[in-house]
C-alpha cells in the first residue's frame, strides 16, 4: 500500500508521492502532507553504521512508496556526489558544548542544496513514473539564497528547464554574481525592475494563466515549481536528523536511546518541520527549539499560540529568516489539530484576510516539544565573535541565531541534552556581516573579496568552490525585464510565440 498524500485544506483526493511532487502545491491551495508518518524500520544502532547515502534511502523510501529501489538510489546517488565538498556530506563539528550540523557543504554553501540538489532528479522521476512527456519548466522568484541553489540543482538535468527571477538591485553582489554565472544550456536567469514581492506575484500570475498553460503543453512544456512547499523539499531534510542522530551514536557522543536536542535557524519553518518529522519516525529528539531573528513572528506564537503577522518587516544580516509567513507551519497546524482540514482552512484564512489567528488550548499543548526564542542583531554578532575568540570556529549570520537561542535556552532551563545546531550557511555566503561582527573597525574598508580571503586567514578553512568560481567566472545571463514583460520573457525563453 503507497503512502498518500492530501492538502492539508481538505479539498484535494490524496495523491501518490510522485503527484504530489510534480504538482508541488495542492490545487486548493494547501501543502500536501502524508497520510500518516512512517515509523524508521531499522535501529539506531543499524543505522550508525550507513553513509549519508545509504541513510538517505532508508529514510526517503518510507515517504516515497511509489518509487522503485532503484529509481531512488539513483535520485540519491544523482545528488550526494562530489558537488559535496565533503564525503559525509553533512558533518557534525563539536564547538564548546554544542554539534554544529554543517549543513552548507554542497554546491551553493547553505542549505538549501541538501533538498535542491536532489528535487531535480525527484521530479524528472516523477515526471516518467506518470507518463508525462512535457518538458518540466521550473519557474522561481528569489530574493537571493533559493535561485541559486534551484539554479544548481536543475542545470544541465535532461527534460527541465529552470527560469529564475530576481529584483535587478534587490539581492547582495556576491548572490547576482551567483546567478548571472550560472552554466547549463536549460538555465535562464532574469533581473526584473522591481522588487522581490514584484518578482514573486508575477510567478504565481503566471503559474495561474490559463492559456499559457495551454499553449506551453502544445509546445511539450509544463510548469512546476521547486519552492520549499514542495513535499520533495520536505523529505530529504529529514534525512540529516536522522543521520545526525546516528553519527552521534556512532562516535560514541550518545548512548543508545538517549536523546538529544535540535536547535533551528527557521524562516520558512521548513527545515525545523523536518526535525519534527524525523522525531515522528522514531529518531530520539527531545526538544526542537525554533530561533528567530528581529521579525519574531515564530518566537511570539509559541509563547502564546497566536500567529501575528501584523508587524514591520525588519531588514537582517540573516535575510533568509527575514520572512513573516512561515508557510511550512500549515503542516504542523495541520497535525496538531488532528487532521483537521476544516480547522486549518479556518486558521489559514484568517491569516490571509486579518494577518492572524489564534489556536485552540488543545492545539496549543500538542507543541510541548517546541521551545521558540529570538536573537538581536546585536547578540547574533556578539555570538559570532564570542565563539570565533574562545575556539576558532566561524559560524555564519544564520547559525548564530541559533546558537543565541541555545544559549538562552539552557540559562532558563539549565537542561544539559547533548545538542545538535543545525548551521545553515557557510559563513563565505556572507562574509561582510561575519568578519564586521568579528572586528567592525578592522574591517569595515575592506572590499567584499579582501574579506574572503581574510576569512580563509582567520578561519583556517579553505575558500569553497562555489565563492572562488565567482571571482573569474564569466557573466552568461544579461536579460534585464520590466515586470509586466516577464510572460512574454518566458515565452521568448522557451521559443514559445
Ligand atoms: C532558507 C534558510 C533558512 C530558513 O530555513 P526554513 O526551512 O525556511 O525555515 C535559514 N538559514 C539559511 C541560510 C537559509 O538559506
Amino acid at each position: 500500500m503507497d503512502l498518500l498524500y492530501k492538502s492539508t485544506r481538505g479539498g484535494e483526493e490524496a495523491v501518490t508521492a510522485s503527484k504530489a511532487i510534480l504538482q508541488g502545491l495542492a490545487c486548493d491551495g494547501g501543502l500536501f502532507v502524508p497520510d500518516e508518518i512512517p515509523k524508521l524500520d531499522l535501529t539506531m544502532e543499524q543505522l550508525a553504521g550507513m553513509s549519508y547515502q545509504e541513510t538517505a534511502y532508508e529514510v526517503m523510501k518510507l515517504f516515497l512508496t511509489d518509487f522503485t529501489e532503484e529509481e531512488l538510489k539513483h535520485c540519491i546517488a544523482s545528488a550526494y556526489d562530489e558537488k559535496f565538498d565533503t564525503e559525509v556530506i553533512a558533518p557534525l563539528a563539536k564547538v564548546d558544548k554544542a554539534y554544529y550540523l554543517e549543513l552548507f557543504h554542497g554546491a551553493t554553501i547553505a542549505f538549501k542544496d541538501m533538498a535542491l540538489s536532489i528535487l531535480p532528479h525527484l521530479m524528472t522521476t516523477s515526471a516518467k513514473k506518470n507518463g508525462v512527456q512535457n518538458e518540466i519548466v521550473i519557474l522561481t522568484a528569489t530574493s537571493g539564497d533559493t535561485g541559486k541553489a534551484a539554479l544548481a540543482g536543475f542545470a544541465d538535468v535532461p527534460g527541465t528547464r529552470i527560469v529564475v527571477f530576481y529584483p535587478k538591485n534587490g539581492v547582495s553582489p556576491v548572490q547576482e554574481k551567483q546567478m548571472i554565472t550560472q552554466k547549463g544550456d536549460n538555465t535562464f536567469v532574469v533581473g526584473i525592475r522591481g522588487n522581490f514581492d514584484d518578482a514573486q506575484s508575477g510567478v504565481k500570475a503566471i503559474f495561474g494563466d490559463k492559456i499559457l498553460e495551454r499553449d506551453l503543453k502544445e509546445e511539450g512544456f509544463q510548469f512546476s515549481s521547486a519552492n520549499s512547499i514542495n513535499i520533495g523539499r520536505l523529505v530529504p531534510q529529514i534525512v540529516y536528523y536522522v543521520y545526525a542522530y546516528a553519527k552521534m551514536l556512532e562516535s560514541g557522543e550518545l548512548v543508545n536511546g538517549e536523546k538529544m536536542n535540535v536547535v533551528v535557524p527557521t524562516g520558512n519553518f521548513g527545515n525545523i518541520l523536518a526535525a519534527y518529522y524525523a522525531k515522528q519516525m522514531g529518531t530520539p529528539i527531545d526538544k526542537l527549539i525554533c530561533a528567530s531573528n528581529d521579525n519574531k513572528v515564530l518566537y511570539d506564537f509559541f509563547q502564546t499560540g497566536e500567529y501575528d503577522r501584523n508587524r514591520p518587516f525588519i531588514l537582517t544580516s540573516s535575510p533568509s529568516m527575514d520572512i513573516l509567513i512561515s508557510s511550512n507551519l500549515e503542516r504542523l497546524l495541520y497535525r496538531i489539530a488532528g487532521a483537521d482540514a476544516a480547522k486549518d482552512s479556518e486558521l489559514m484564512k484568517a491569516l490571509s484576510e486579518k494577518g492572524c489567528y489564534q489556536i485552540t488550548e488543545d492545539m496549543k499543548a500538542q507543541l510541548e516539544d517546541f521551545r521558540g526564542y529570538y536573537a538581536t542583531e546585536e547578540e547574533a554578532a556578539a555570538m559570532i565573535a564570542g565563539v570565533y575568540g574562545d575556539t576558532g570556529y566561524v559560524m555564519d549570520t544564520h547559525t548564530a541565531v541559533a546558537a543565541c537561542a541555545y544559549e538562552k535556552y539552557v540559562k532558563e532551563t539549565q537542561d544539559e541534552t547533548k545538542t545538535v545546531i543545525a548551521s545553515t550557511a557557510s559563513p563565505y555566503k556572507f562574509t561582510r556581516s561575519v568578519m564586521e561582527a568579528i572586528d567592525a573597525e578592522k574591517y569595515d574598508c575592506m572590499t567584499d573579496f579582501e574579506l574572503i580571503d581574510e576569512l580563509s586567514r582567520i578561519s583556517g578553512v579553505e575558500i569553497p568552490n562555489a565563492i572562488e568560481e565567482i571571482r573569474t567566472a564569466p557573466i552568461r545571463h544579461r536579460t534585464v525585464c520590466e515586470v509586466k514583460d516577464m510572460k512574454t520573457t518566458v515565452k521568448e525563453f522557451l521559443g514559445v510565440e
